[in-house]
């Protein structure tokens, strides 16, 4: 530990500072990326042409271009030094998979040429039997394939060891079942452009625009320096720490949050920012977080599909260069117990290109009736759906972090803001008064009241809150896939958006105004959804009280949230939008909880093996220094006290009890099933592993700080 913190304190720089001035950030914005552009100027006009068709309007892509789309890809590559090309897959661990190979060819001559086959362009075969499949692939049929996801551009990942050119994919059985993240977003949006395009022209939209879902991911994460990673074991491997005494300042002085960022992290952030810049991610805001030693990144938003994979990019991009500056990135939720956990807030929209966001209040009287419109089929999707969006955010991390007095609670509920809550209200009393204060945009529909411009207010408790434009889907935790989420909200949202143009549908059929009829859809929306919205203070005991009144689910737990994934009403939707099919949800239901166990299962083994060898011995050798303190003073015929030395045998006792019970029920556990052995890992395991660390911990508080052998809590989040 000692030597951690002297390496820590000499750190100097070994990397040279970015020179900016000599390339500017738009010069290198998307230099890595096989684009559009790159590509106009590649490819034959016609290949080109239907390419973008493909992208653009979602038309099935021809099999023709393949071979002129791979010639060029390579060629491109090779020119930027690629040696290698690999299909990038996100298998449901939540990372980012790649399989390599070599352009290289032999020729049968001695010799060899560089070549990409179209075939190998749109379909790869890992071995990948390791991958969770939930037994949708048996091991010896391990084939899994990867397919070309043509919306998304490959791009050239730039590396000192090795540059190569990454081709993203989506992941399938051989039979077609999706065993990735990809997959089911792909299909997902698909759903939502169908009933997103059926409904806006309902009211009147004949564009025949996409309609699509966007995301703005802010990506919460912990810098530590390097030294102190490699003397916790618990981060190392578990990415969070299973031990560590609160520190006696904490982040109570709010003096971290948009602070002065330290130099060390700027100059990480900067080489972050271009390297992302390289790879066409648009990140934008950088800032300091409330927690110390906590950062948050985030981009412009971007499409779903290309949103989610830049995400990633941007995880491994932050994990990788924190390295060279020295540290580590914990993406981890909860890295430090009583410390801020770290989450990424979802920015999420639904939009077309002529209307742009759908949560946009109008200008007109129209267009806003559409947006009410659709906020209502959103406000009901959430509703009904409230279980599922906790299970899509459910992880053994996430369950430090939600409910935690800084995090969402586990209770889905809905911020509107004032104004537009009583909007809502208003319209479900039937008792429309309209309003007359400035700010707000009048309808021009005398039953209507007017939208307020901006319901500005920001509410942080809430796990889904409008924010002007958009909804923030809050709960998504900081190590995940935004995918699973976005693939919720397209699948629900498209649910409901066809429920209310149905039931407009039948309204106006019957000659009711469209008007009128919306309104009538938006107050029994609101009588039987209504609920759902809260704008209070999520972080209050009160609201766990009033939510159970109000019917609401709070699914505390990972063990609790999952199984809604396999609800009959989830399997239904996901069945009838062909996002999921009931086999590939049991599936996902399956793999997430063997994640579930298998994490708190390695903590476990952990915490024991920590607690025997590291925390066991220091505490040991105190003992024997105070006792040998003691039996001197005595022999120098002095009373000596023992005290201290009685607390600290007593600690000791109690750690080795703890210890053995964790050891117990380790070695008894239930793994009848799946969902038993989560059960069990919550209701036993977890407890049996905090009993041990709060003996622990409590040691770190008497025993004398040279023996100490783990760095502090104060130690790493302070030393910058
Ligand atoms: P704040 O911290 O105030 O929520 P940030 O600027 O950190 O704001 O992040 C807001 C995120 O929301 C950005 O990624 C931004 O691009 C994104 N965003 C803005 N408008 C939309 C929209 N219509 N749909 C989806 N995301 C959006
Ligand atoms: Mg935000």
């Amino acid at each position: 530990r000692q030597n951690a913190i002297n390496a820590v304190t000499n750190y100097t720089p070994t990397v040279k500072p970015l020179n900016f001035a000599e390339t500017t950030p738009t010069e290198v914005f998307g230099a890595n990326v096989f684009n559009d552009a790159v590509m106009k100027s590649m490819l034959p006009k016609d290949v080109y042409k239907s390419l973008m068709k493909t992208k653009k309007s979602g038309e099935k892509l021809d099999p023709a271009v393949a071979g002129p789309v791979a010639a060029a890809m390579k060629e491109w590559a090779i020119s930027k030094g690629a040696t290698h090309y690999t299909h990038v897959f996100y298998p449901l661990t939540g990372l980012t998979a790649e399989k390599h190979d070599g352009f290289l060819s032999p020729d049968g001559e001695g010799g060899a040429i560089a070549e990409l086959e179209a075939k190998l362009l749109i379909q790869g075969e890992p071995d990948a039997s390791s991958f969770p499949s939930g037994g949708l692939r048996a091991t010896f049929e391990a084939r899994g394939y990867t397919a070309w996801d043509v919306t998304n551009p490959a791009y050239i990942l730039e590396n000192p060891n090795g540059t190569f050119l990454c081709i993203p994919t989506a992941f399938v059985s051989w039979k077609g079942h999706a065993l990735d993240k990809k997959t089911p977003l792909l299909r997902a949006n698909q759903a939502l452009n169908k009933a997103g395009q059926r409904f806006l022209k309902l009211f009147g939209d004949d564009s025949g625009d996409m309609v699509v879902s966007n995301a703005g991911p802010e990506q919460e994460y912990f810098l530590v320096d390097r030294n102190f990673f490699f003397a916790r074991p618990d981060l190392m491997v578990c990415g969070r720490t299973l031990f560590g005494a609160k520190p006696a300042k904490g982040q109570e002085l709010d003096d971290h949050y948009f602070g002065a960022i330290p130099r060390r992290v700027l100059a990480f952030m900067m080489e972050v920012e271009r390297e992302l810049y390289k790879l066409g991610v648009p990140v934008k805001t950088r800032h300091n977080e409330v927690a110390p030693g906590q950062f948050e990144i985030a981009p412009v938003y971007e499409q779903s599909n290309l949103a989610t994979d830049h995400n990633q990019m941007v995880m491994t991009t932050l994990k990788s260069v924190a390295k060279k500056y020295g540290m580590a990135c914990l993406l981890h939720e909860k890295p430090f117990a009583g410390i801020n956990g770290s989450g990424k807030h979802l920015n999420y929209s639904i939009s077309s290109a002529s209307q742009g966001s759908l949560y946009s209040p109008g200008a007109t009287p129209a267009e806003n009736m559409q947006f009410l419109a659709v906020t209502a089929a959103t406000i009901r999707a959430v509703e009904k759906f409230a279980p599922l969006l906790r299970a899509v955010v459910a992880s053994a991390g996430n369950d430090h972090r939600l409910g935690a007095n800084e995090a969402p609670p586990a209770i889905i509920s809905i911020f509107l803001g004032e104004e537009l809550a009583e909007i809502f209200n208003q319209i479900e009393l039937g008792d429309l008064k309209g309003c007359d204060a400035k700010g707000c945009l009048e309808l021009g529909v005398d039953t209507l009241p007017a939208l307020p411009m901006d319901s500005g207010d920001r509410n942080r408790t809430s796990p889904f809150a409008f924010t002007g434009n958009r909804f923030e889907f809050r709960a998504v935790g900081s190590n995940q896939s935004i995918a699973g989420a976005q693939v919720a909200l397209n699948t629900i949202i498209s649910e409901s958006l066809d429920f209310v143009a149905d039931e407009i549908e039948a309204l106006t059929k019957k000659g009711t105004a469209l008007n009128e009829a919306t309104q009538k859809v938006i107050q029994e929306i609101m009588k039987k959804h209504g609920h759902v919205v809260f704008n209070g203070d999520g972080y209050a005991d009160a609201w766990q009280v009033e939510a159970a009144k109000r019917g609401l689910a709070n699914l505390k737990t990972t063990p609790e949230a999952l199984p809604m994934i396999t609800g009959e009403e989830v399997v239904k939707v996901f069945e009838k939008y062909s996002v999921l099919s009931k086999d590939e949800l049991h599936a996902r239901c399956e793999v997430y909880h063997e994640q579930y166990n298998q994490h708190i299962q390695t903590e476990s083994l952990l915490v024991v093996k920590i607690a025997k060898t590291i925390i066991l011995p220091a505490a040991i050798r105190y003992q024997g220094e105070l006792a040998a303190t003691a039996a001197s003073i005595k022999a120098a015929g002095i009373e000596p006290r023992t005290t201290l030395l009685q607390q600290v045998t007593d600690m000791l006792r109690d750690l080795q009890d703890n210890i053995v019970a964790l050891e117990g029920v380790i070695a008894d556990t239930d793994d009848s099933s799946v969902e038993a052995e989560a059960a069990y890992k919550t209701t036993k395991t977890l407890p049996a592993m905090l009993a041990v660390r709060e003996v622990a911990d409590a040691l770190e508080g008497i025993v004398a700080d040279d023996l100490w052998p783990l760095p502090s809590y104060q130690e790493m989040l302070f030393i910058k």
